[in-house]
């Protein structure tokens, strides 16, 4: 194996047109972070860079719709996310964005090397334009009929109802998004990057030298790699990103999965004047945390980038997750299905350690896995309060009220003392050994066996008990109990860093470093430690409920949005029409049909007579708020038995999407009698 002498981490740069949910940090911004802090705490030379990512389309499509610049979206959501990751405690050493002055520069110079050298390809297409507005169209500013479903509403690059991805010059009927013209075809000038020729480097690379590499990222790579790699435009007609920096490209930028990951190097300039080791010494180890609908990205495309350029260095792993669903459904930006961060953040304050908790245990490593609101609170109130705060709540107490909050001193070890102590080292490599291979799930679970190790260890000596009879044996239980709990506090650090503080805080000791945890050597006899409080306390039923409501809500509203008008029934002629008698009446009477939900019973005078009228409307309106009503009714409906009550005639109802009803009134009061028609 290779030796390295630092680190670069990497985490995708969150696209700023929206802010971060729980799916964005179980996949890439908690197991950066965990990695991170674990390389830090070992005293590595590491350094975690990340970004917005401001460019392309859907920056430019979110503007448009808010009537806004999108200077101003990404400056809106780049100060949120910005915002919610340091409020998180996510440890990057530089947070930047893809607008900065360095950045521009840098994606400018690298597009520029790569050309000089004639690393492109040039081509010549036929794109859309918008002769009204005097620019190309990106996909997505083109609808029209799918060709495979004959949705009217398809984009020009994909068929939102049939999933088909589409060329926009597929569409029947395009239209201009923009203007609402038809477009038309004219040629224009791109630059591609010819991945097909870097397709042997990429295979020797992936499929021979990372082997080690996840199943699930190595699957992909290799799939793209059979299906044989194509040159791949860097460059695309557009006003929004970094200008194409050659002549002959005005109104030309690079296209956005070009310029993203150079933000990368960019962010890292930003950080340090030293930039160069971290990217072009083969002792620094580059690893890039990512979801995996970026695996393409950062496995093939990126990297053949790298290489083309020459000078830099390529990524050694790049750990990708699968996804987080919410509930047991996708979550999704439109549709608000998400937890977002920022509004986690300020409804659970103080309670960031539980999430990162959650997340952790749920990480959706190997497969796509579910987070539940239940499923948190089981969490926080089976584990981190049952296991881990009670553990360090113990230790703390009982020290507290028996040595005056003093760390005794230890006397002789038992052999269930030494089993015990035994286990920190193994528990301590334990987690080592699933953090070096990106397991955090696993490596989690063997911190908590730490706390649990606590747990058992003052359930099975019960210092409680022996405090009158053998308190210097409870001493060394004490000790101990206090050692582990030291112990928490580092090899905690980088899962749950807030609740690490606080242990440290509780125990009034410094960070201790990583290479020290597994040991009983952490505090010395005569410390004295600070005050107990406790590390996490119970979730309410009452707060899951509100959560769960919160997105009922939404469901509901996405299934309004998405319920459609039903289409309109075959033509009747006049004469159809005009038997219908319809005619304006006033409830008299109304009375609620015995052992019915939906039924009233009503008497309506129609000005021709006063007669019985049945109707479901029962769930919508009270006997009481009907009577006095003008209705409008189908009076020469043919009678019929409903629960054995003739009914004689319709009250006419407007029914919304829900099945809400309304009444069909006449806009002012009229005879009783008079016609509809
Ligand atoms: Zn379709």
């Amino acid at each position: 194996m290779k030796s390295f002498k630092r680190y670069l981490i990497t985490s995708a740069l969150p696209y700023a047109n929206g802010p971060v949910h729980i799916g964005h940090l179980a996949g890439v911004y908690i197991p950066s972070d965990i990695y991170t802090r674990y390389l830090r705490m070992k005293g590595m030379d590491v350094i975690s860079v990340c970004g917005s990512d401001e460019h392309g389309v859907p920056i430019t499509i979110k503007a448009r719709q808010e009537g806004i610049s999108p200077q101003d979206v990404v400056d809106k959501y780049n100060a949120i996310i910005k915002d919610a990751f340091a409020r998180f405690g996510i440890a990057f050493d530089i947070y930047s964005r893809t607008s900065s002055k360095v950045h521009y520069q840098t994606a400018s110079e690298f597009f520029r090397k790569l050309y000089d050298a004639g690393e492109f390809i040039e081509k010549t297409t036929e794109q859309y334009y918008d002769a009204e507005v005097n620019q190309f169209l990106a996909d997505r500013y083109i609808t029209g009929t799918c060709p495979h479903c004959s949705n009217e509403n398809a984009y020009g690059d994909q068929c939102e109802k049939c999933g088909t991805s589409l060329n926009a010059t597929d569409l029947i009927n395009p239209k201009s998004t923009l203007s609402g013209t038809k477009p038309v075809l004219r040629e224009t000038k791109h630059w591609f990057l010819p991945l097909d020729k870097y397709q042997p480097f990429l295979e020797k690379w992936i499929l021979e030298e990372h082997k080690e590499w996840k199943a699930n990222v190595y699957g992909q790579c290799k799939s793209w790699l059979d299906q044989g790699l194509q040159p791949r435009a860097v460059s695309r007609d557009l006003d929004w990103g970094v200008p194409v920096p050659v002549e002959g490209a005005e109104g030309k930028v690079l296209y956005v999965w070009f310029d993203a990951p150079i933000g990368y190097i960019s962010a890292t300039k930003e950080l340090t004047p030293e930039w160069e080791k971290y990217w072009k010494d083969e002792e620094t180890r580059m690893i890039h945390f990512i979801g995996k609908d970026n695996i393409v990205f950062h496995c093939i495309v990126f990297p053949t980038m790298l290489k083309a350029e020459g000078s830099y260095i390529l990524p050694e792993n790049v750990p990708a997750n699968e996804f987080l669903n919410l509930e047991g459904d996708k979550i999704s930006t439109s549709r608000n299905w998400a937890v977002w961060l920022h509004e986690y953040l300020d409804e659970f304050p103080g309670k960031q350690d539980v999430l990162r908790y959650t997340l952790t245990a749920n990480m959706p490593e190997t497969k796509d896995n579910d987070f539940t609101w239940k499923d948190f609170q089981a969490r926080n109130n089976n584990e981190l309060v049952a296991i881990l705060g009670n553990f360090v709540n113990r230790a703390l107490v009982l020290t507290q009220k028996y040595y005056e909050g003093k760390v005794p001193a230890a006397g002789a070890l038992t052999d269930f003392d030494k089993e015990t102590i035994a286990e920190l080292p193994r528990l301590k490599e334990a987690i080592e050994s699933n953090l070096e291979v990106f397991r955090f799930r696993e490596a989690l679970k063997e911190a908590m066996n730490v706390a649990r190790l606590g747990n058992k260890y003052l359930a099975d000596t019960e210092p409680w008990k022996l405090i009158k009879t053998d308190p210097e044996r409870v001493a060394t239980i004490m000790n101990i109990a206090l050692e582990i709990t030291a112990n928490l506090s580092v090899l905690f650090e980088p899962f749950l860093p807030f609740a690490a503080e606080k242990i440290r805080k509780m125990l009034n000791i410094e960070r201790i470093e990583w290479a020290n945890a597994g040991s009983i050597n952490l505090i010395a006899a005569g410390h004295a430690t600070g005050s107990p409080e406790l590390l996490f306390d119970k979730i309410e039923d009452e707060v899951i409920e509100a959560q769960l409501a919160k997105l009922k809500a939404t469901k509901e509203a996405n299934e309004r949005k998405n319920r459609t008008v039903t289409p309109q029934k075959a033509n009747v002629s006049y004469e159809e029409f005009s038997k219908m008698d319809i005619r304006t009446g006033t409830v008299l009477e109304a009375e609620r049909v015995p052992k019915t939900q939906k039924l009233l019973k009503m008497t309506i005078d129609t000005g021709i007579d006063k007669r019985t009228v049945v109707s479901g409307i029962a769930e919508y309106f009270t006997p009481e708020e009907m009577v006095g009503k003008q209705v409008s009714m189908l009076v020469n409906l043919e009678p019929r038995k409903i629960k054995g009550i003739e009914s004689q005639g319709m009250i006419l109802m407007a029914e919304d999407a829900d099945g809400k009803l309304v009444l069909v009134q006449p806009a002012a009061k009229v005879e009783n009698g008079s016609e509809i028609k």
